[in-house]
């Protein structure tokens, strides 16, 4: 299938997009079309990656990857995706399990796809590719473990120094020779500024042959809508109902896949986005007036987005304003909230939720009378609580369990290099660890 830039006729192979990152205008990349299903064309499909194998497919007509789709898929889906009930008095509702991948994040299912696309399209071990990652948390441990150890691969993950909580530093900087963890003595914009740099760097670019595995790649968004059309189907097969997803959003790539899926012809009913107090989406919806602003920190930090690049697709997708407003629906949670609602979790559910969950959590329980009655209700829990036991463990009174794959993490060794927020500095960084002599 060929993709379309958001911002001009510009047309990409699979290939190419996932290798580009983002189209030459600065756009992001979009199907040119997206392929329709019925629930009948899942017949036999059971399993997760049963069926992310017929949604995905038509997307990878004319790849160099389509042979090697089935292999992509059981390296991105080497941990579960658990549908839970929750308990009876909740009216049929479930949690989407996102967290079981080794960062305990639901990004571990972008970057292992997309790790699984670029080693297979690019790993040359005589001329590697180097992805390099400015992270403010979340991000670049996901895609630090997504390309660990990858022949032809490397990775360098920027973040600033002492901005990171110390599980998320130890994500960041457990990994084999071929990734490379660089903090900087600045702030995440510093970070940012300093890949961008690199990568307009013609000769730094050519001797270390750059890409990028940031969220607006499409690589990240398509394996996204799979865990939708499996939890979709898996609940209308056995309730003859089509769900309505509730899901934490930040910078609308997870969101943006579960509308890619309904508008495929997946059984899904409603989508309704919760996102923390980063009000830009609920104020755009109220006031049709599309205002970015600077993020503001709250607990749910992986969610701290002011202005949320995939607007662009959302928008492409459904329409203005006005038309979002018919298909969507958009709640913001303050940090008060956030807290309220990992100890009702807790007492009501009987496990813990991390903070971003719990904004998705929060809005289940507070939503529309109308809205919350007029479907079942999945909801879509993004990170492990473990991760951020700062936040969930005072409010809960109690330690929460770290999961087998996050304590490896943790026992590992880790090691990184301090920079100052310049080109040269990274430069040497990069020398030093990958150009041998
Ligand atoms: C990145 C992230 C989000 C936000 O997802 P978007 O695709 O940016 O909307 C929510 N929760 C967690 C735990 C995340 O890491």
């Amino acid at each position: 299938m060929q993709f379309q830039s958001t911002r001009s006729t510009e047309q990409a192979s699979l290939d190419q997009a996932l290798v580009n990152g983002l189209a030459a205008d600065g756009g992001l990349y979009v199907p040119v079309e997206l392929p329709q299903f019925d629930v009948r064309d899942f017949a036999g499909a059971n399993t997760l990656t049963d069926v992310a194998r017929v949604l995905l497919t038509p997307f990878f007509q004319g790849s160099a990857l389509l042979a090697e789709l089935p292999a992509i898929l059981a390296e991105t889906f080497r941990f579960p995706i658990p549908l839970t009930p929750l308990p009876g008095k909740c009216d049929n509702a479930e949690i989407l399990e996102l967290y079981h991948g080794p960062t305990a994040a639901f990004k571990d299912v972008g970057a292992g796809f997309l790790a699984a696309c670029l080693s297979r399209l690019q790993g040359d071990p005589a001329q590697p590719l180097t992805i390099l990652v400015a992270t403010s948390g979340d991000t670049g441990g996901a895609v630090a473990a997504a390309f660990d150890q990858r022949i032809g691969m490397r990775v360098v993950v920027l973040f600033p120094e002492g901005r990171v909580s110390e599980r998320q530093a130890q994500q960041l900087t457990c990994w084999s020779d071929n990734v490379l963890s660089v903090s900087v003595k600045g702030s995440f914009d510093d970070c940012q500024k300093l890949v961008k740099q690199a990568m307009a760097n013609v000769p730094l670019a050519s001797q270390f042959h750059f890409s990028s595995a940031n969220s607006i790649n499409i690589g990240r968004l398509l394996p996204q809508t799979t865990y939708y059309a499996y939890a979709s189907l898996k609940h209308y097969r056995s309730t003859g109902r089509k769900p309505g997803f509730v899901i934490p959003t930040g910078n609308l790539g997870n969101a943006h896949a579960c509308v890619m899926t309904r508008a495929m012809g997946l059984p899904i009913a409603a989508i309704v986005l919760a996102t923390n107090a980063n009000r830009t989406i609920p104020d755009y919806l109220e006031s049709l007036e599309w205002r970015p602003r600077a993020s503001i920190q709250t607990l749910a930090t992986a969610m701290d987005v002011g202005d949320p690049s995939n607007m662009e697709r959302l928008r492409g997708l459904l329409g203005d304003a006005a038309a979002l407003r018919r298909q969507i629906d958009v709640y913001a949670v303050d940090d008060a909230d956030i807290r309220a609602a990992i100890r009702t979790d807790f007492s009501e559910f009987g496990f813990a939720t991390c903070p971003h969950t719990a904004t998705a959590t929060h809005v289940w329980r507070h939503m529309r009378p109308d809205l919350r009655s007029s479907t079942d209700w999945i909801i879509v829990a993004t990170a492990h609580p473990a991760k951020f036991e700062t936040v969930v463990e005072p409010l809960i009174g109690t330690h929460v369990g770290l999961p087998a794959e996050l304590a490896a993490i943790l026992s590992r060794p880790s090691r990184s290099v301090m920079i100052r927020p310049s080109l040269d500095a990274l430069t040497e960084a990069m020398r030093e660890r990958f150009i041998p002599g």
